[in-house]
């Protein structure tokens, strides 16, 4: 079958994402498949309250990046920010490591409420997609409290204080997830992966973007048990993070950050890994993960588009 035959048959997907990358990857996946035919698993491992505020970043990547409303060059949060509201916080002697902007205090605002009246995230998610106009169904993997702990050589910290506070600079001994014993996967995700016709992992952080959406443990036992093909989109170009700190975790934690490196993070969990050109001699030791060869830097649209393009490949036609 045609990728375009494809697409007009709308091949109904699930993808688990995190933030920047996953957002990135997901709007491409959007623009091949369509937003009807696309349901995003968002991790909540880097949620954080700060000043009584509860952040979702990367449900926000995703949404903004899908809304149009994202900041490309940043990298993250909403284009046309301006910082007010920050920089009187700071004046005040107030907690000013996590920078969120005016317009994105907007919707921080808005999730807190909602959420303090009693209403599950995935409620609040689907309410605040449904306003900016983004089709595509978002769902946290999970409305229960998880978050993502690093163990490092100078202590343990909650994901956001040593990602942002730290600036991701302690090498990492090991992953957690609090809560994760008692989250339930959040309505809507058991259907979506049931329904779906391919089940995409995005080229997110494997420990901590990934990481906590498979730690909802009847989320992860039904990727096991799927019936449908799995591909992950490697983050890795050259055995580097195109940005961020997989590199070096994959390095310490797993002892390499080759293609089958990154597989290894997902035993069981997939059959197909799609990997960059400039791997293409570094393939050993993927055993049943089937390689998928293409370019991976998303430049642009087309090559999002492309690389959507070569993961929907692994359905049989
Ligand atoms: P975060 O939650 O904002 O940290 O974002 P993710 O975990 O979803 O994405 C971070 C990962 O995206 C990093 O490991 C990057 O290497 C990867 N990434 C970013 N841009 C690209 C790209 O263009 N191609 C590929 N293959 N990976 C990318
Ligand atoms: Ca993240």
């Amino acid at each position: 079958m045609s990728l375009r035959a494809r697409a007009e048959r709308r091949l109904s997907v699930a993808v688990l994402s995190g933030g920047v990358g996953g957002a990135r990857f997901v709007r491409g996946l959007v623009d091949v498949v369509g937003a009807a035919a696309t349901t995003v698993l968002g991790n909540v491992g880097d949620d954080v309250e700060v000043l009584g505020l509860h952040v979702s970043p990367d449900l926000d990547s995703i949404l903004y990046a899908l809304a149009g409303l994202a900041d490309d060059r940043r990298g993250w949060g909403r284009s046309d920010e301006t910082w007010n509201a920050l920089e009187t916080v700071g004046s005040l002697g107030a907690e000013d490591w996590f920078a969120l902007g005016d317009r994105d205090l907007g919707l921080h605002l808005v999730r807190t409420q909602a959420l303090y009246a009693g209403e599950p995230l995935s409620a609040v998610t689907a309410r605040l997609t449904e306003a900016l106009g983004v089709e595509t169904r978002l769902l946290p993997a999970t409305d229960d409290r998880l978050r993502t702990w690093l163990d490092t050589p100078a202590g343990s910290f909650p994901f956001q204080e040593w990602f942002v506070g730290r600036g991701h600079r302690d090498e990492v001994d090991a992953v957690r997830f609090e809560g994760e014993h008692a989250a339930r996967p959040a309505q809507g995700v058991l259907e979506a992966l049931a329904g779906a016709e391919l089940i995409l992992l995005a080229p997110s952080n494997p420990y901590v973007s990934v990481g906590p959406i498979l730690a909802v443990r009847e989320l992860r036992d039904a990727l096991a048990r799927r019936r449908v093909p799995c591909v992950a989109i490697s983050p890795l170009i050259r055995g580097r993070a195109v940005k961020g700190p997989a590199d070096r975790m994959l390095r310490r934690l797993a002892g390499g950050s080759s293609p089958r490196h990154v597989a290894g993070c997902y035993p069981g969990l997939i059959d197909a890994l799609v990997v960059d050109e400039a791997d293409v001699d570094d393939l050993d030791g993927l055993g049943e993960v089937r390689p998928i060869v293409t370019r991976t830097l998303m430049t642009d649209a087309d090559a999002r588009r492309r690389l959507a393009e070569a993961a929907l490949g692994a359905v049989p036609a």
